[in-house]
């Protein structure tokens, strides 16, 4: 086994043994970079050195002094020579980049010893204490875990006010010497070797240290990877006029443009740039003050560019007037850059159409998409919750729907927080520039809706707690009242106390040549799930094919809807539900033709009536609350008129009350909704249809391209499927034969309860087409409800007891083998069966990955996240031509 590749090794370069940091340095060496010499410690050596419990692998000691002994002979100096000492920087560097996460040791090699020949050999006796005095701090704060803020203590009352020299450091040294041994009970050695060895051993620590493994944790880091340990020789950007160190990004990270961008600092070393002791100067400056050095920065930033295809985030140090480079890596980059260099890199011909439409992660266009939230550490977080819907906002709070509303009328911005939003809240949420929730998960009502419309929503928000009565909320850290400004920010779960600044979207001409890639690559075809015209419309622009789901209930909200649809619920007779729902049926055709019209030659599904009908009523507690209240009126009321008013309206309101019991139930979820509701009561389910059939000859009369789909919902048996189709079809007939004109359609169902995936062969023979509805084939595959899952799923994750929310990411064991079952079984019966899914996974890159291998022939998603699907379903058709030409 071997442990140790010198940079200029012959071996491949293989970043998962070398670590990224460790890969670059050698590809630089070979390219014939200007790299100082050194080697890499290998990834497998921390693992064993892990596995061992903290024990190194015997050779990696023979190894490491192998490796030394070639670094003397290249430079000609000596580790802990009396004359030219070798001195050495350990660094640690994990295949993926974990910046800032592990630790680092610079200046190695320096004692009471080589200290002196330093400063002899640089004649700068000033510059040699300094690296002494940082090589001991550094030593002792890595190797030893001596708190940082001691140690810095001791270097500041040892410098007092004057600029740090030879004599003051050597105070410091000595004191952090000290310090030191009395933490640790042991000195700092002076010999090299051993001070070497303990180095190695603590980067390999950092490994398992708290912050790397948070980290990890956040970002979905493998444990098993282990970091690898660059030793290299020091170059000193703090040795005098002449020298310096700094970064640089090959092309702008802000916006991509393709010009050299960075910082630097003069007779510095790197963790100066870090600390952020002395503000550093712009490149452009660097520039004029060394010409030549800054020329040949721009050369090799051209180079690395064209090596790795990429642009690249170079660490360089400049040693009196000689430019070495100390790492290159792929640059991090705003969403708006990476697209623009994708596109860019493709002009310059680097790069084909494929690789640049890879190069940019789909989750990264939400950025493009919404509003960013710019927090600065001194910005309050309230409370964290789960990122509903993304996008960040600001606005006063406000605790009731009808408030939001009037205050939004008078011009005022405001946020809706409320334990839990209903179709009750709905006019309340359109006037909100966002939504709060104290309970539910990513698919529960404020999650579902405040996604469609593309507004910032956090939601299972538990450390808010809200008093409705007093009109104020607590959290940890402050109480707030009705009227306090906050901001939301739907992208991360965070409540910020305050107007947070917020930066708005742009798409341009770069995203839309890069999209338009995309759209050439991918196989699945992308709809939108939109209830409305404007989002219909909006949806379009956003690149949808259609309308995937047509959420019909969201239609019967409004003053005048959900009047008629109380009247239909509350009707005593069959007679009197026909009369309410007549005036329902022009109100919805008005709302279908909209977004046929908006849909103009694509598929529109719209879906029948799904929820409970007891959520039209009035809520039970108010109700009970209002009776009370007329009650004790009615006790003081002295006139007949006052008291016949009231005894009238208590009337009323107790049938309410009475069919609001008669209504609920203990599970809403599991209970009389969806095509149960449709067969209890028919006629809903004709209105229903004889509004999108009078809305499709409508529009086809206009000569816009109608193809509307007929969608029933939380279909268990196949009978259910039977019966409802059968009077679809029947009213649809009806409708064509009033009207003298005919549409094509088709009648199909959603799969989203496990019995329907199971007989989903049987359903196939009466649908034509089946759509996966995978937010309830969670709740009812798992057993998890969406409403209150999202009280307890957050600690599982955090746990580490299952890796993603599967409302957000589809379970793939689970509710995905009830997909792929559901798909096999259905195209067994019928196998040009139309396939596509409208569950809110429909818009996440690894859910869309999985439905494209199933064979799916489309994903429906909210409209903000049809970019996302477009981009996420080039990306897996893409890879898949890969690995299938491999
Ligand atoms: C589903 O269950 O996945 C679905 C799309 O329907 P809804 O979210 O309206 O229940
Ligand atoms: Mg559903």
């Amino acid at each position: 086994m071997t442990w140790v590749y010198p940079f200029n090794t012959d071996e491949p370069v293989d970043r998962d043994i070398l670590g990224g940091k460790g890969a670059g340095l050698v590809e630089m060496r070979r390219a014939g970079f200007p790299v100082p010499p050194g080697f890499v410690i290998s990834t497998s050596a921390c693992l064993a050195y892990t596995a061992a419990h903290g024990v190194a692998p015997e050779e990696l000691w023979d190894e490491v002094a192998v490796g030394i002994a070639s670094l003397e002979s290249v430079t000609g100096k000596t580790f802990g020579g009396a004359t030219d000492p070798l001195l050495l920087s350990v660094r640690s560097g994990a295949a993926v980049s974990m910046p800032g996460m592990m630790d680092t040791v610079l200046n190695l090699g320096l004692n009471d010893t080589t200290v002196e020949a330093l400063a002899k050999q640089t004649g700068d006796s000033d510059f040699a204490w300094q690296s002494y005095r940082r090589f001991v701090h550094m030593f002792g704060e890595i190797v030893f875990r001596v708190p940082s803020e001691r140690l810095s203590a001791a270097v500041a009352t040892a410098h007092g006010s004057a600029e740090p020299d030879a004599a003051s450091d050597q105070v410091a040294t000595a004191r952090l010497k000290m310090i030191i041994e009395g933490h640790a009970s042991r000195p700092v050695p002076q010999d090299p070797v051993e001070q070497l060895h303990l180095a190695i051993a603590a980067v390999f620590d950092s490994w398992d240290g708290r912050r790397a493994v948070d980290y990890r944790r956040v970002h979905g880091i493998s444990d098993a990877l282990g970091t690898a340990v660059s030793v290299q020789t020091m170059v000193f950007g703090n040795s005098g006029k002449g020298s310096g160190t700094g970064v640089a990004f090959t092309r702008d990270p802000g916006t991509g443009e393709r010009k050299m961008y960075g910082e630097y600092l003069d007779n510095a070393q790197g963790e100066d740039v870090v600390a952020g002791i002395r503000t550093p100067l712009s490149l452009d400056v660097m520039a004029t003050e060394m010409p030549d050095v800054h020329q040949q920065l721009l050369d090799i930033s051209g180079r690395l560019e064209s090596h790795y295809r990429d642009m690249q985030d170079i660490e360089f140090t400049v040693e009196r007037g000689k430019l070495w480079m100390l790492q290159t890596r792929s640059g991090k980059r705003s969403a708006r850059a990476a697209i623009r260099i994708a596109v860019e890199l493709f002009d310059e011909k680097i790069i084909s159409r494929e690789e640049a439409v890879l190069r940019v992660t789909p989750d990264r266009l939400e950025e493009l998409l919404h509003p960013v939230v710019h927090a600065s550490t001194d910005d309050v977080v309230l409370a964290r919750g789960l990122a509903a819907s993304p996008g960040g906002a600001s606005g006063v709070v406000v605790f009731d729907a009808d408030e939001a509303v009037e205050l939004a009328e008078e011009g005022k911005k405001v946020v809706l927080v409320r334990h839990e939003t209903s179709p009750d809240d709905f006019h309340g949420m359109v006037a909100a520039q966002a939504i709060v929730t104290t309970r539910g998960g990513v698919t529960s009502h404020a999650a579902v809706v405040a996604r469609g419309m593309g507004k910032s929503c956090v939601v299972g928000c538990e450390d808010i707690e809200v008093d409705y009565a007093e009109q104020l909320f607590h959290t940890p850290k402050a109480e707030i009242t009705k009227g306090d400004w906050v901001t939301v920010d739907g992208t991360t779960g965070a409540v910020y106390l305050g107007e947070v600044e917020t930066v708005s979207p742009e798409l341009d001409d770069n995203y839309s040549t890069l999209m338009g890639w995309a759209d050439e690559f991918r196989e699945l075809a992308v709809r939108a799930n939109a209830d409305t015209p404007v989002d219909a419309a909006r949806a379009r622009e956003l690149g949808a094919e259609g309308i995937g789901l047509c959420r019909s209930e969201h239609m019967f909200f409004g003053d005048d809807r959900t009047a008629a649809m109380r009247e239909m619920i509350m009707a005593p007779n069959a007679i009197a539900r026909a009369d309410a729902l007549t005036q329902l049926a022009p109100l919805q055709a008005k709302d279908y033709a909209g977004i046929f019209e908006a849909m103009d030659g694509f598929p529109v599904t719209v879906r029948l009536l799904d929820p409970p009908l007891h959520e039209f009523l009035p809520d039970r507690h108010e109700t009970i609350m209002e009776i009370t209240n007329l009650k004790l009126r009615l006790r003081k009321a002295s006139s007949l008129e006052a008291i016949n008013t009231l005894l009238g309206r208590i009337n009323e309101l107790e049938t309410v009350l009475d069919r609001i019991e008669r209504l609920s139930e203990a599970n809403p979820m599991l209970g009389h909704r969806g095509c149960r509701l449709g067969i209890a009561y028919p006629e809903i389910t004709e209105m229903q249809a004889r509004a999108i059939f009078t809305a499709a000859v409508q529009c086809a009369d206009k000569g816009i391209a109608v193809f509307p789909e007929v969608m029933v919902p939380l279909v268990a048996f196949e009978s259910e499927f039977v019966s409802q189709s059968a009077l679809v079809r029947e009213t649809a007939e009806k409708v064509f034969a009033e009207l003298g004109a005919s549409v094509d359609y088709a009648v199909g169902t959603m799969i989203e309860l496990p019995r329907a995936a199971l007989v989903a062969g049987r359903i196939a023979e009466h649908a034509e087409f089946f759509s996966f509805g995978t937010n309830d084939l969670t709740q009812s595959t798992v057993g998890l409800s969406r409403d209150d899952a999202g009280r307890f799923l957050p600690g599982y994750i955090r746990r580490g007891l299952i890796d993603a929310d599967p409302f957000r990411s589809i379970d793939r064991e689970g509710v995905g083998e009830l997909v792929s079952i559901g798909v096999e079984r259905g195209r067994k019966t019928k196998p040009d069966l139309k396939i596509g899914v409208c569950g809110e996974h429909g818009g996440d890159p690894s859910s869309v990955a999985f439905f494209h291998e199933i064979g799916l022939d489309y994903v429906s998603s909210s409209p903000f996240r049809v970019p996302i699907a477009r981009l996420a379903a080039a990306h897996v058709s893409l890879q898949s031509r890969t690995s299938s030409d491999a």
